[in-house]
């Protein structure tokens, strides 16, 4: 075996799953047919979801040491250049203002972390800087994928070289992140469906180093120029460069275009120019045996919305730990094709996220009319009337927290199920839950730490209790692999193994029913001694509802203290189970021993 797992395409999506599966101690090795990471410009916003699960990763200060500025507002303009009023502005906080009101905020309906604008072409040499430094990972550019082959245990790529040699790659599983193109589903025959080929734009980069300093109608992100055309300015990173999205004949319109926009005599240069595509799709699998998909492999979206990249790199996340979990040898049947039961409605929400907020934009668009620079009444009329419609539609597009934050990974074979309750799925509305399937909430615990600090790499599993009721866990710290605190009203333990969990449980239910009086629980002790350790997804999920519906109901009753969010129904009451994947000093040095052993695909140290 050269590789555990391959992963096919340097995108977002491939370097994000490379850098977690990296840090998971599994070897992978990532093939990209670009001789080098480009200068081209794509998308810009990484959402506040990406941005915890890259805190999580223990990277997003370095995102944001890379991307925009923290002081830099994020405000969003409709405008008829950027020299005159702007028809509308709708104000959002900087990511600094924005971490103040997260500080200020625990009733869970904040991120962790706020959203962070990073240039993708500035944020895929960064990931690739990240997976190159750890030693799970190989990183091989001017690699082509060709095909592949499957069989019993192993899927072996062929590739090319940039220099047309011609060699295979054999792994325990095959990720195809390669992009909307996807040759890797092809190959699947999984086909895409929805809409394609929505509207055909073009996208320039622009170098103007001035521009941002003199735009006097206020500083953003986003300039939606109000004209026939669905012209868009948007700023990128460093401030110095520039998108400019329209509807042109011609390549060369793009320069008249940019310089028509800003309004201002200022030099600038024309880096890139090129022709983009809007479509709104979804495959129909999102993998098959030993093979997967991921990112836009598998969801196309219009980047009203901000959905795509983030998307990928939520199926990353989740794709990660489950790959690392069955090569590690815990994770059972169920746990693999439970990526796609998890996943693939998330792309479907988000599609669905991306169509509605660009119908919002094309309902203001529609109101455009020729007179809109009149200076008559029907003139006036028409600005007025068109800022009003934007006032309401354009804000689809910017805030979409609710389908950023509110997922909630229903009918997975993993996640205890509750039927019919928890917050509805809405676009626009994020209601923290605790619903198990979820995205834990962010809050403040009494110290001052972050309860989604508490469940970082190498915890195994993270077993959370929230209420009022103190439990004292201190027989479940004997040694690095577990171990339990308390903290104000919240009681964690930690635990490397399920069946690790399930002594867990038991020992957080008995102490804290001695502390509660409850009766005894002695359906939770017979299935915490049922569950044998083993390896298998049932065993877990018996854990998770032994926690859930044993455990939780008879400790807390009452709703949580101050550092406890408001519930979304009835009150914070319930166990959290959080999985994570095996962890510790010795399984990631075992881990890296068998990928020091598996990289014989990536001998040459400068393919690096
Ligand atoms: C104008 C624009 C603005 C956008 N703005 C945003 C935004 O603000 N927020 C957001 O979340 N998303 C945004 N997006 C979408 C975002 O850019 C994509 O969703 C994202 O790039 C998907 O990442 P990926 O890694 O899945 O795929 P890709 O970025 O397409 O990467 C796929 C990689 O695979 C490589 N590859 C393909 N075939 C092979 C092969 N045979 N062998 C080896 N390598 C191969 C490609 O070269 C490429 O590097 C925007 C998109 C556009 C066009």
């Amino acid at each position: 075996m050269d590789t555990q797992v391959l992963i096919i395409g340097a995108g977002p999506t491939g370097l994000t799953l490379a850098v977690d599966l990296g840090l998971r101690g599994v070897a992978c090795t990532i093939i990209e047919q670009k001789e080098a990471p480009q200068f081209l410009p794509k998308m810009e916003r990484c959402n506040a979801r990406s941005m915890e699960i890259y805190r999580r990763m223990g990277i997003a200060e370095k995102v944001r040491a890379a991307g925009l500025p923290a002081r830099c507002p994020m405000d969003v303009f409709i405008v008829l250049s950027l020299v005159e009023p702007p028809l509308l502005h709708l104000s959002y906080p900087s990511v600094e203002q924005a971490r103040q009101e997260i500080a200020a905020c625990n009733d869970g309906t904040l991120p962790r972390e706020p959203y962070q604008l990073i240039s993708q072409y500035t944020l895929e040499p960064l990931l690739k800087s990240i997976a190159e430094r750890l030693p799970p990972v190989c990183v091989r550019y001017g690699c082509e994928f060709l095909d592949f082959e499957e069989a019993a245990g192993s899927v072996t790529a062929n590739v090319r070289s940039s220099a047309g040699a011609t060699s295979q790659i054999r792994a325990r599983y095959l990720v195809g992140c390669d992009g909307g193109s996807s040759v890797v589903r092809k190959q699947l025959g999984i086909a895409l469906r929805g809409e394609g080929n929505i509207l055909q734009l073009r996208q320039a980069l622009y170098r103007c180093d001035e521009l941002f300093e003199r735009i006097p109608i206020g500083k953003g992100r986003h300039y939606h120029v109000a004209d026939d055309r669905a012209t868009q300015l948007i700023v990128q990173d460093s401030t110095r460069h520039f998108t400019l999205h329209s509807v042109v004949e011609q390549d060369s319109d793009m320069h008249g275009q940019f310089a028509k926009t800003i309004a201002m005599p200022l030099d600038f240069e024309m880096l890139y120019v090129g022709e983009w595509k809007q479509n709104l799709l979804l495959a129909d699998a999102y993998g098959r045996g030993r093979v997967f998909l991921a990112g836009d492999a598998v969801h196309l979206m219009i980047p009203t919305g901000g959905l795509g990249m983030n998307s990928g790199v939520g199926d990353a996340i989740d794709l990660s730990w489950k790959l690392a979990a069955v090569l590690h040898g815990w994770g059972g049947p169920k746990l693999l094709p439970s990526y796609e039961i998890e996943r693939r409605p998330v792309g479907e929400n988000n599609v669905a996220a991306s169509r509605y907020a660009s119908l919002g934009r094309r309902k203001w668009r529609a109101a455009w009319q020729p007179n809109i620079r009149d200076d008559t009444p029907e003139g006036a009329a028409t600005r007025a009337n068109l800022a009003r419609i934007a006032d309401v539609e354009q804000r689809k597009t910017n805030e979409m927290i609710g389908a950023e934050l509110g997922y909630c990974y229903r009918g997975s074979p993993l996640i205890a199920s509750k039927p019919g309750d928890g917050p509805q799925s809405d676009f626009r509305r994020y209601v923290p839950t605790t619903r198990p399937g979820a995205r834990l909430p962010h809050v403040w615990l009494d110290d001052g730490s972050a309860m989604q600090d508490r469940i970082g790499y190498g915890h195994g599993f993270c077993l959370i209790r929230l209420g009022r009721t103190r439990a004292d866990t201190s027989s479940l710290a004997p040694g690095p692999a577990r171990g339990s605190r308390m903290c104000g009203s919240t009681t964690e333990a930690r635990c490397r193994t399920a069946s690790a969990m399930v002594t867990a449980i038991a020992s957080f239910a008995s102490a804290a029913r001695a502390l509660t009086r409850a009766p005894s629980r002695a359906p939770l002790r017979r299935s915490a001694r049922r569950c044998r350790p083993s390896t298998s997804t049932t065993s877990a999920r018996a854990t998770f509802t032994a926690a859930t519906s044993c455990c939780c109901a008879p400790i807390c009753t009452s709703s949580g203290a101050a550092t406890t969010p408001r519930p979304s129904r009835r009150c914070w009451r319930r166990w959290l189970p959080v999985t994570r994947t095996a962890g510790g000093r010795k399984a990631r040095g075992r881990a890296r021993a068998r990928g020091a052993r598996e990289h014989s695909c990536c001998r040459s140290r400068s393919a690096r």
